[in-house]
């Protein structure tokens, strides 16, 4: 629908889940993809055999977004090897989930500090150079929890509000830069990162949807690459949900 051709997309995390969906999207629109990934080797070799069609377009780095060094070199990695970049999706995710009273500190700081400082860190180097372009979309995947924060999960839809607010403001920053900086916002995608619902609570959410169905990485997809088109021109400091109507 949209094309890429001539762009570099970076997804962080995008060699599973909804990652995978986005990145394999954006191949099949002609981007150049360089898809990070923290520790699943096998999830990365599988999306490298997967895409094999688009292996000069392909581009796996091992990536903890965490560690504020190593974004720091990854982005050294992208200078050298590409020059530039065009779009950046700050995908990667984590939840630890329990009730507040229970939960452990270093589960606060795990999802905080992948959610939300991670964002922060690929935001900081990416827009130095998008700046520079006067060009760039970045579209950080937050999440239905951000506005509906279920039980068990204060950590996570803290770190989810907080991307919303982190987008909001550094979309101001990059308004006359021709940088637009957007959010997409999942209700339930079947990946693993919900793998572990239990039955009875997946049908309650069922339930609650109004289409019924979870939805797909390539439905998210479909979004973030609405958002990172040239076409895109007038939107930015958004919010879009694809939650089936959550
Ligand atoms: P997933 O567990 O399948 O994938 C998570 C990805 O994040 C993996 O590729 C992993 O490598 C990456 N990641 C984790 N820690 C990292 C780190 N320290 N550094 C770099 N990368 C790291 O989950 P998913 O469902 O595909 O989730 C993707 C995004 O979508 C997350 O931000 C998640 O919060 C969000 N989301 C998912 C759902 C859903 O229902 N699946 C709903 C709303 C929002």
């Amino acid at each position: 629908m949209y094309d890429f051709e001539g762009q570099t997309v970076i997804v962080t995390g995008g060699t599973r889940g909804i990652g995978r969906g986005i990145a394999g999207r954006f191949l099949e629109a002609g981007a150049k993809v360089i898809a990070t990934y923290s520790t699943n080797e096998a999830a990365a070799a599988q999306f490298r055999q997967d895409n094999s069609q688009f292996a000069d377009n392909v581009d796996i780095q091992r990536l903890d977004v965490t560690k504020y060094e190593e974004v720091d070199g990854f982005f050294k990695y992208v200078d050298t090897n590409y020059k530039s970049f065009e779009v950046l999706v700050n995908n990667a995710g984590i939840r630890k989930d329990s009730v507040l009273a229970m939960m452990k500190e270093s589960d606060w700081h795990d999802v905080m500090n992948v959610n939300l400082a991670g964002v922060f860190f690929m935001c900081k180097f990416a827009v130095r150079v998008l700046m520079r372009r006067r060009y760039g979309r970045i579209i950080n995947v937050s999440s239905v929890m951000e506005r509906y924060a279920f039980e068990g999960q204060a950590n996570y839809a803290a770190s989810k509000a907080g991307l919303i607010a982190l987008t909001k403001s550094l979309s101001k920053e990059g308004a006359t830069r021709g940088i637009m900086v957007n959010c997409v916002s999942p209700g339930f995608i079947v990946t693993e990162l919900i793998q572990d619902l239990p039955d009875k609570l997946r049908e309650a959410y069922l339930e609650r949807i109004p289409l019924k169905r979870f939805g797909s990485a390539e439905e998210v997809a479909a979004c973030v690459l609405f958002l990172a088109s040239r076409e895109a021109s007038y939107v930015t400091g958004s919010n879009l949900e694809v939650s089936g109507g959550l």
